[in-house]
């Protein structure tokens, strides 16, 4: 890869008794659009506003462009931030807000019309300029939002929560439009999110954080299919946790309720405690297949499966997802993973 637009090296903050980042590293590539994704508290806001500026970091060091950051105020980085309120002007107009940046960079008259111009089109606001941002929908101050934070060509755009206050199926459709937007700018998009399908839809690459910490960084694929840590497998997608035990007679297996599953390349000696995570879809389920029994407990119709939770045991119920066939509650089925599926964690619950 070639040198990262945004470097950041073992960066730490607290708040009293609190690490709000304890030691993240992590770089963004020119052009990346990079999901900063975890739970509620996790540091991903405090993180965007050191990359930001509006927080200073006690320790580790923050690079942009090879520049390093700390004592650079905000203003000064080639960074931009467009904020989850929006935060725009309610006494300008749409194309006053989107010049905003630009006036204040002295833009003359005209690069700041074609600028305006140009981002209104990409936007989709080209007929709206002289509107109030009171006579605008949700989508479409979401829209002078963004244009206005990419108006002054910044390196790096932070977004917050960037499709947050929009609704549903308005969010699933602006989702395609900033993707568009942020390979037509070519323009570093950090987003903050703590939903995982954004994140999974959206980013090239993202960094799982829990508790001040990153988990995982890799693309969606990989941290669907491969998470690095069992917190990873839970926060992102559906999974099954399944306990067992590791036995190695030549070659390594995991023995599991479902019998004895290889584990080519484990590196865990016999006889250790581990957990196996296994994605619904990866669970296949019959009605009197080989494999282990259950019942059917509760089911949730997705369209293109439905998802089963399955009881196996007093005190295991597990996900399945259903692509064939009708079931109802009580039905007695079996279940069968494929020897290779799923990822196994050291750490048993
Ligand atoms: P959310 O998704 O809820 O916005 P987050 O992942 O963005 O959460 P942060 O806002 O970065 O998390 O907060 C990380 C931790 O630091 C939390 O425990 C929070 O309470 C604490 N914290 C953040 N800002 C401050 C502050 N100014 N003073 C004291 N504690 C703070």
């Amino acid at each position: 890869m070639s040198a990262p637009l945004l470097s950041i090296v073992d960066v730490k903050k607290n708040y009293g008794a609190v690490a709000a980042l304890d030691g993240v590293s992590l770089d963004v590539g020119a052009g990346e659009f990079f999901a900063l994704l975890g739970p509620s508290g996790c540091g991903k806001t405090t993180l965007m506003r050191c990359i930001a500026g509006f927080e200073t970091p006690d320790s580790g060091r923050l690079t942009l462009k090879g520049e390093d950051l700390s004592g650079v105020p905000p203003y000064r980085r080639p960074v931009n931030m467009m904020f989850q309120s929006y935060a725009l002007f309610p006494h300008l107009d749409v194309f006053e807000n989107v010049a905003f940046g630009l006036r204040r960079k002295g833009e003359s008259k005209d690069v700041l019309q074609a600028r305006v111009s140009e981002l209104l089109e990409m936007t989709q606001l080209a007929s709206f300029g002289a509107r109030r941002i009171n006579e605008l929908s949700g989508g479409q101050r979401q829209r002078v939002a963004l244009a206005r934070a990419l108006a002054p060509r910044p390196a790096l755009l932070l977004l917050d929560e960037p499709l947050g206050a929009l609704d549903r199926k308005l969010r699933e459709e602006t989702q395609f439009q900033l993707k568009e937007i942020q390979r037509k700018t070519q323009t570093s998009f950090v987003i903050v999110t703590h939903d995982q399908d954004e994140a999974l839809a959206l980013a090239d690459r993202i960094a799982v954080m829990r508790a001040g910490k990153v988990e995982q960084i890799a693309a969606p694929e990989e941290i669907y299919e491969r998470p690095a840590t069992r917190f990873v497998a839970g926060f992102v997608g559906e999974t099954n946790f399944i306990e067992g035990v590791i036995t190695r007679d030549g070659a390594a297996f995991f023995e599991t309720a479902f019998g004895r599953l290889p584990r080519e390349g484990c590196a865990l000696p016999d006889g250790a405690r581990a957990t196996l995570s296994v994605r619904p879809e990866r669970i296949g389920v019959s009605r009197n297949g080989a494999g282990v029994a259950g019942r059917v407990e509760d089911f949730v119709f997705r369209g293109e499966y439905t998802l089963l939770r399955v009881r196996v045991a007093p005190d295991v119920a597990l996900r399945v997802g259903a692509y064939e066939g009708r079931f109802a509650i009580g039905d007695e089925v079996t279940l069968a993973i494929a020897p290779d599926a799923g990822v196994l964690f050291a750490e048993a619950r």
